[in-house]
């Protein structure tokens, strides 16, 4: 019942990330501070499909 989701880096857009949430416990779009290569720095990534 975990789905598979994709991070995206709000500021460059690049997809880095990719992990599972549970769609019930989380019915929002996830948001999570993480570390992107391309910016290099911390940045916001959202779920994306
Ligand atoms: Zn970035």
């Amino acid at each position: 019942m975990r789905d598979i989701v994709t991070l995206q880096c709000v500021t460059c857009k690049k997809r880095n990330y990719s992990t599972t949430k549970n769609k019930k416990k989380t019915p929002a779009r996830l948001e999570i501070k993480k570390f992107c290569r391309a910016c290099r720095a911390h940045k916001v990534h959202r779920e994306t499909r």
